[in-house]
């Protein structure tokens, strides 16, 4: 964020559209929210405890995937699922480098390496064909991430998957209460994570969580979250010593989520007819200001898709406007309405850099990179907030109209 817009009039002149700062996000936190964490820290369990049965079951409830294994986050829950699919050195994973670097980290977790397929130019979801042409014999899994929500062309990437022999683990960090088909995402794939971090649909302050309908990767994915530890007899090597004896079968970090979490998650989840409505209010109210303007494109998104929409990206069409996506940014800060830009691909990190990836490899990406900015979408927003917007991009629009 700039700091020198604070306080100074608008860049496209006249006081700014807004005075109270906008942000691109916020929690949406009410007072059942509040009084269900309470709840937990009054009672005998504050990890592993019965609100974590209830944020698992309800989950399988909402998504109709058979299993449901919360997590402390969802990098956390892909490195296991990574894991759980059997990753490990010297594999391929391929995945989306517009999405947060979690979803590309967790090969390297492994010892694998992230391969990057291009992007479909106008829906921005990973591309099928791109996916097939980075396939080699050493892919092990394709993570696609359902970006802004919205789903890509899940079917295909099912096929391509079944026809390799691959395993599907979809980034649903955007999308819990997104439909595909009119079936909930979670279904859909061989595992599906979800993140709960502050920014996203519904929060725990931090979590994740893994749905799938294998009880092969479920029982997997249930040792790797904590320490590869069972109290499972059937699962013990060694003969049992009495009550307190537990087994290490294999070596796995602690991923587990707090109850305080979970509590906080299931009264969110509770409300997620009413976010999923509001969001798709909100989101209509944007397409049908920004189709009217010439100088932006608006996302479009699968026939398929039936989106609960997470981050709405305003793109503006290069040639129609005198200004770049850093000076368009820079005025809608301007007019108070502070926004972000969802992502920076995840090849051009140093980290990246350093382990020989290259600029180049996914053109579409790229491309959408300098063209974006993610305005704000969350479920608190007024009607007036969402108008607030429209007026501040028609006024830089009609500003700097080429
Ligand atoms: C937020 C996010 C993650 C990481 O989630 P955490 O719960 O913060 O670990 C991964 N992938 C995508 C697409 C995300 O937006």
């Amino acid at each position: 964020m700039n700091d020198k817009i604070n306080g100074i009039p608008a860049i496209c002149g006249g006081s700014p559209v807004r005075d109270k700062k906008l942000y691109y996000s916020h929690q949406d936190i009410n007072e059942n929210d509040i009084e269900a964490v309470v709840e937990v820290l009054k009672s005998d369990y504050l990890t592993t405890g019965p609100a974590i049965t209830r944020m698992e079951k309800m989950l399988c409830e909402i998504t109709g995937a058979k299993y449901a294994v919360a997590i402390s986050n969802d990098t956390a829950a892909l490195h296991i699922a990574c894991l759980a699919a059997g990753v490990g050195p010297g594999d391929e994973v391929i995945t989306t480098p517009i999405t947060f670097a979690a979803s590309a980290n967790c090969a390297f977790y492994c010892g694998a390496k992230p391969v990057f397929a291009d992007i479909d130019p106008e829906t921005y979801q990973i591309d099928p064909a791109d996916i097939e042409r980075k396939i080699t014999d050493k892919t092990k899994a394709v993570i696609p991430v359902d970006y802004t929500g919205q789903t890509g062309a899940l079917d295909e990437i099912r096929a391509i998957c079944d026809r390799h022999g691959l395993v599907m683990i979809e980034d649903a960090a955007h999308s819990i209460g997104t439909k595909y088909k009119g079936k909930h995402v979670g279904t859909l794939a061989d595992m599906t994570t979800f993140s709960f971090h502050a920014v996203k649909t519904i929060t725990g302050g931090e979590g994740g969580a893994i749905v799938t309908s294998d009880e092969e990767l479920y029982k997997k994915l249930i040792l790797l979250r904590t320490h590869g530890i069972t109290r499972d007899t059937s699962l013990m090597q060694n003969e049992s010593d009495g009550p307190w004896y537990y087994e290490q079968l294999l070596l796995a970090p602690n991923y587990r989520l707090t109850d305080m979490q979970a509590a906080l998650v299931c009264s969110q989840l509770d409300r997620l007819p009413e976010f999923i409505k509001r969001r798709k209010e909100i989101r209509a109210k944007y397409d049908e200001a920004f189709s009217k303007m010439p100088e932006l494109f608006v996302q479009k998104e699968d026939k398929n898709s039936d989106s609960c929409r997470h981050l709405y990206i305003l793109r503006l069409v290069p040639e129609k406007l005198k200004i770049g996506r850093r000076e368009f940014f820079d005025a809608l800060g301007a007019e108070n309405i502070i926004c972000n830009v969802h992502y920076i691909p995840t090849y051009y990190f140093p980290y990246y850099e350093k382990q020989g990836y290259k600029k180049g490899i996914c053109p579409n990406a790229e491309k959408l990179y300098d063209e974006m900015i993610t305005i704000p979408l969350y479920s608190g927003m007024t009607n007036e907030d969402a108008e607030d917007v429209i007026q501040a991009v028609q006024k830089i629009v009609d500003y700097y109209r080429v």
